[in-house]
Parts: structure tokens; sequence; C-alpha cells
């Protein structure tokens, strides 16, 4: 299992990445200088509107900027629709779902956690279990099948903080708020998009540690994080959502 953090899901995301930087392949090929062409056998190169990009030295975050580019992102949402232990009725437009869960969050390591987790490529026991038989595909808190979505929204350790968060913000937490931002304000959204990263980066560390995991734990990993984000949105004079994570910390974890 620590092999996981690892390797994470990187044949789809190969697959993701392929797709969405074939239309470069092609500018690259037929617009470029001759010495170009020489230099890409050397080291292939992307041609992007600012330059070329190495692709062996560009590092994820060059990846997600492209694949960020309306054009050429792709959100596969089918397969939610054939989740019924989800129970999801509606998905809304891509755009929106761009809109919420990609273009209003604010931290980058966020938007690629919620990129891969509308595609369903994100790491969880189910998916690299596929590969890899060693990992378990069952969540070692409930034995259940653990999917990203378990993981992040159906497991009973998590149970208590969304209920506590949708206290805290008026309305019942569901996968579509999570995974669409559906019926959400901006701050709202950022809140919850940030504390469903907190338990995917929760259960990456229990499992590096090979350790059980704990509600206490998660609690602590949580309240940590939005203490955090909340002094960079300070720092980036973001009041509204400096505001939202601060009162945040106070109504969930207030014996703490
Ligand atoms: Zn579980």
């Amino acid at each position: 299992m620590n092999k996981l953090k690892a390797k994470m899901n990187i044949f789809s995301e190969i697959s993701q990445i392929r797709e969405a930087l074939r239309i470069y392949r092609n500018v690259v090929i037929t617009n470029i200088p001759i010495e170009m062409v020489y230099k890409l056998t050397v080291e292939p190169t992307f041609r992007t509107p600012k330059g070329f990009v190495s692709v062996t030295h560009s590092k994820s975050s060059f990846y997600y900027s492209q694949l960020m580019i309306k054009n050429v992102c792709k959100l596969n949402l089918d397969s939610w629709k054939m989740d019924t232990s989800l129970g999801i009725k509606d998905i809304p437009n891509i755009c929106n779902i761009m809109s919420n869960k990609i273009i209003k969050i604010r931290v980058n390591k966020v938007i690629e956690f919620n990129y891969k987790l509308i595609n369903r490529i994100g790491a969880c026991g189910f998916l690299v279990n596929h590969w890899n038989k060693s990992v378990s595909k069952n969540c070692n808190v409930c034995g259940k099948e653990e999917t990203q979505m378990h993981i992040i929204y159906q497991c009973k350790i998590v149970k208590n903080i969304w209920s506590r968060v949708g206290n805290y913000i008026g309305t019942k937490i569901t996968p579509e708020k999570i995974l669409f931002g559906t019926n959400l304000t901006c701050t709202d959204n950022n809140l919850i998009s940030h504390i469903a990263y907190s338990i995917h980066k929760y259960w990456l560390i229990r499992n590096d540690e090979k350790a059980n995991s704990c509600e206490e734990d998660l609690s602590i990993q949580i309240k940590n994080d939005l203490k955090f984000k909340s002094q960079l949105f300070r720092q980036l004079n973001l009041r509204r959502l400096t505001n939202k994570f601060n009162n945040a910390l106070v109504v969930l974890f207030p014996h703490r």
C-alpha cells in the first residue's frame, strides 16, 4: 500500500493527458522550423501560446494547466449517472461544473484533486486493485468497496464531519455538492472542496504510514488544513474566504 502514493493512477492519467494534448502534436509538427523538429527527437516539446515547453522537464502543474483550457478539457460525466450508490439525479452542464470546481477554486492542489475526482481517476483501493492485486479494493475502516467517493463521502469515518459542515453552511452535503458544486455559493463551494481534499490527503498519509484511520486524527488533519488555508487567504486579501474558513474552524472544532 505504501507504493500507492507514488504510482497512483498513472495509466489513466497518461491516457487523459495524451488525449488532451493531441491538438498540440499537430501544431508542433506542421508549424515549426526544421531545426526545432530535430530538437524534438532529442527532447520532446509542446508548443503553447507562450512558446515551447519541455515534456520531460515539465511538472504536473503544466499538464493540468493545459487540461484546464476549455476547448481541451473533457470531463467524463456519464459514469456518475450509472452509479446508483450515490443517488445522483441531476448533473449540471459542463460549463457550470468547470466554473464551480475548477475555475473558482483557489488552490491548485485542490483543483487537481477535483479534476481527478470528477473523472474518477483519483487514487483509491478500487482503482489501484485493477493493476496491483496486492492493494485491497476494500476500505480498511468499514470493509466496503473503496472508491474515491467512498473515502471522501460514504465511509462512516467522514459522516460526522460532513454533517457538521452541513449544519454550518445551512444545507445537507450531498455527492452533487462535492462533485459538481450544485447550489452552493463560491465560498461554501471552496470550503467543501478543501475539506474533501483534506480527507483525501489524510487517507494518503495513513496509507503511507500503514496506520489505521481514526476520526480524531482526521479532524486534526482537517482543522490544520483549514487553519493554513485561512492564513493563506488572508495573505492573498481574499476576505470572504478568510472569514468563511475562520468561522468554520470555530464552529466545526469548538472544543479543540
Ligand atoms: Zn469505509
